[in-house]
């Protein structure tokens, strides 16, 4: 019988990363439902070759295109967050792949955890945000949290076979160091868009790709990691790494450390997720480490990116801090895409976003969202 998957955020890099899976991985997959921001076209193509149970677009500007351009296949469409919500959580799936961009993949990734759905989860703003209330409903209702990112997807993997978090010495998470890894600090403010959005070795959405040039994406994931294996911010550590061949390990109380290897290719994790525990074959290309000769370590520069700091400091204070980081994080990248401001105000304007913050709320899901709405305010606001 072939297992149901849902995917939010299914026109985006890793959406489509994901539908390349699932047709390679026929007929154990069927796909129940979509979901997209605005891309009515890209969605209603998916619609016709996938037939889902259910689609939905987020903006209902892009609902009517989205009816037409489906006009006789059986799938429902739906608009809205309901609508997302809907296909998270109704549309009948076993496993819902979570890779929606940003803080608006917390709702419909919730719900799917509610209702004790599996989760595969590349939407890390949504752990950020709201590690203790999505950790605490998965508990709860039973639903697996399975780590899509590269290098959670490693950890997980290095972590199997462990008894115990005690044996646990610490996390190292790996990173590329992004485009500006040896781009002298005086020349940043003249960093453009252009500049920023070329990763040297992965190919990813607009935000996850400026947060890999500022080191965000580090930071993000080190609080990622604190939820997903409930280790503590001092046992995480961060190791540059520009070929992005080891994709994180995990050092044993013993002084072992185990290490998981492979090409940069997300259809790797994402199936891990898809098929776990078992392993299905694929294409992908195999790492030839003849081929690619050293690897290369080194400290990441937290002076050029004070992004890290920005992120540890967060995380250790914890509660609705990490929102707020997150959403000023959001509202920064989003006004560097839109040039409105420097590459180097990007972190300036979280920083300024976290120190005015005053945590008048609670880590419960409303707290949360309360604190990344005054963030977002907050964060427009600085110039
Ligand atoms: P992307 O920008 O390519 O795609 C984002 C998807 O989310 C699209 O389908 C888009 O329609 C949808 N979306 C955007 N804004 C939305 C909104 N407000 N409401 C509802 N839907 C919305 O992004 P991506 O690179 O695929 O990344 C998706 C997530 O996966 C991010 O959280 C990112 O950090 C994470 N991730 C990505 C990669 C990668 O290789 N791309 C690797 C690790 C983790
Ligand atoms: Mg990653």
């Amino acid at each position: 019988m072939s297992k149901k998957i849902a995917i939010l955020g299914s026109t985006g890099s890793i959406g489509l990363s994901t539908l390349k899976v699932v047709q390679k991985l026929k007929p154990a997959f069927q796909v129940t439902g979509l979901t997209a921001y605005r891309n009515a076209k890209e969605l209603a193509r998916q619609v016709r070759l996938f037939r889902p149970k259910v689609a939905a677009i987020l903006d209902w500007k892009f609902f009517p295109d989205l009816k037409a351009l489906t006009k006789g296949t059986p799938t429902q469409i739906l608009a809205g967050e309901e609508g997302l919500v809907a296909v998270a959580a109704e549309s009948g799936a076993d496993l819902v792949l979570s890779a929606i961009v940003g803080a608006a993949g917390l709702k419909p990734t919730l719900a799917a955890i509610q209702k004790g759905k599996d989760i595969a989860l590349a939407n890390k703003e949504t752990m950020v945000m709201a590690g203790e209330v999505v950790t605490r409903a998965a508990r709860k209702s039973g639903s697996k949290i399975l780590p899509v990112d590269s290098e959670h997807c490693a950890v997980f993997q290095c972590l199997a076979g462990s008894s115990s978090p005690k044996e646990i010495h610490k996390i190292i998470l790996t990173a590329s160091g992004g485009p500006f890894r040896n781009l002298d600090k005086k020349h940043f403010p003249k960093i453009t868009r252009k500049d920023a959005l070329n990763h040297p070795t992965w190919r990813m959405g607009p935000k996850i790709t400026i947060d890999s040039a500022t080191l965000m994406n580090k930071g993000l994931e080190v609080i990622e990691a604190h939820f997903l294996f409930n280790t503590p911010f001092e046992k995480i550590d961060i190791v540059i790494h520009p070929e992005s061949i080891i994709h994180s390990m995990v050092e044993y109380i013993d002084g072992s450390v185990l290490a998981q290897l492979g090409t940069t290719d997300m259809q790797i994790p994402i199936q891990y997720a898809m098929t776990y525990p078992a392993r299905g074959n694929s294409p992908v290309e195999r790492l030839d480490l003849a081929q690619v000769g050293r690897l290369q370590f080194e400290k990441p520069d937290r002076k050029k990116f004070p992004c890290v700091d920005l992120a540890y400091e967060a995380g250790k204070k914890g509660g609705t801090y990490p929102a707020v980081l997150n959403a000023a994080n959001e509202v920064a990248v989003g006004r560097f895409l839109n040039d409105e401001i420097p590459f180097t105000r990007i972190p300036t304007i979280i920083s300024n976003t976290l120190r005015k913050y005053r945590p008048l709320t609670n880590g419960t899901l409303d707290g949360i969202l309360r604190a990344d709405h005054w963030a977002r305010q907050e964060a427009s606001k600085i110039s």
